[in-house]
């Protein structure tokens, strides 16, 4: 491998190139949201887990291959001890353009100034209700109120985009859809609608509350005289304009739309796994070459260049399915 070729070096077998890592830092959370794990969940023991020095020292790998966006996620990334360092270590590496992250903003009403200090450029926030205790019984822990003062905090941090994911389960929160609109129009913020994917085993049928993102385009529709929008933030959002508001209205549909064509991303578990795909069980084990070469990164470029060839055509995602088509949950992929 010739490491000054122009060519990037993350090229799949069907020329899609890989420009973008999302990357957990933990599979732990302070919330148990219904959809995304059970009640009981039980978490990976701690030595599983990689420490921030080596997440660092797999994002500037990827880097040095031509990654130029990273979000970090979780499980919750902002309840991660000394997850800052990291957030400052990624700020400062250069080839590094966009650093993001995604959060349920349990922490933010205290971490976001530090984060936008430390160079993260924008921020998502899961918010599914605007209703204290339907929030609450989402997420079986949550404060409505405190995540309400996090956006507030992430607002007045200044970051480049505050943006709003929202997952919506029949007869239990898709009533919201316009309030959810309204409060996004209101503060100025984008929001962007998730359909339900059927991962993990989570003591419920993801089918029986599946909410397509047509359904909830055609609600908002009602209401908004949404613009179709060709703009994109590199991600798989479809987005709408909100004429006379600064809010973008986005639908990120993995069951309506193949969006595996234009897929630019790969996943990094908690534990140093790379998953070429969302919906698939191909992965590949980093952990082992992060221990065993400890000063050695030729290694691991070789195994990350040999893993991307490799990465799947698309996923497989069943929403009316009884079971996950993949099992494992998301807080251990990165959402
Ligand atoms: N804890 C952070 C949060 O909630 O934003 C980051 C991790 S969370 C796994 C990332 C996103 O995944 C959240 O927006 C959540 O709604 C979404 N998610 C979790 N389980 C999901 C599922 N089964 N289907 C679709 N999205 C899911
Ligand atoms: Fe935690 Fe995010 Fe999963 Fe909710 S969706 S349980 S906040 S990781």
């Amino acid at each position: 491998m010739n490491l000054h070729t122009h060519v990037p070096a993350l090229i799949d077998g069907f020329g899609r190139k890989v420009d973008y890592i999302r990357l957990s830092i933990t599979d732990r959370c302070d919330y148990r949201c219904i959809y995304c794990m059970p009640q009981d969940m039980r978490f990976l023991p701690k030595d599983e887990v990689l420490s921030l020095e080596e997440y660092y020292r797999l994002v500037k790998i990827f880097v040095s291959l031509g990654v130029r966006k990273v979000r970090i996620t979780g499980g919750e990334p902002l309840v991660r001890k000394n997850a800052l360092w990291l957030f400052n270590e990624l700020g400062e590496l250069p080839g590094l353009k966009d650093l993001v992250v995604t959060t349920n903003g349990s922490q933010l009403e205290h971490q976001a100034s530090a984060l936008r200090q430390a160079g993260v450029r924008r921020v998502n926030v899961s918010l599914d209700s605007l209703d204290a205790t339907r929030f609450h019984n989402i997420t079986r822990v949550g404060q409505l109120d405190k995540v309400l003062r996090g956006i507030e905090a992430a607002k007045k941090a200044g970051f480049d985009n505050v943006k709003l994911n929202t997952l919506l389960m029949k007869g239990i929160n898709d009533d919201e859809a316009i309030p959810l609109v309204a409060y996004a129009i209101a503060q100025g913020l984008d929001i962007s609608f998730i359909e339900e994917m059927p991962l993990g085993q989570v003591q419920r049928l993801h089918h029986s509350t599946y909410v397509s993102n047509e359904e909830t385009l055609k609600l908002l529709r009602s209401r908004y005289d949404l613009i179709s929008s060709v703009e994109s933030t590199g991600g798989p959002a479809r987005y709408w304009r909100v004429p006379n508001t600064n809010t973008k209205v986005g639908f990120i549909s993995p069951h309506s739309h193949n969006f595996c064509e234009s897929c630019n991303r790969v996943r990094i578990t908690c534990k140093g796994e790379l998953y070429l795909c969302l919906g698939q069980e191909s992965k590949v084990d980093l952990a082992p070459l992060l221990k065993q070469f400890p000063n050695d990164d030729i290694p691991l470029r070789n195994a990350i260049i040999e893993s991307i060839r490799a990465k799947p055509k698309g996923h497989d995602f069943n929403p009316r399915r009884n079971e996950p088509a993949v099992i494992r949950f998301m807080s251990q992929t990165g959402g």
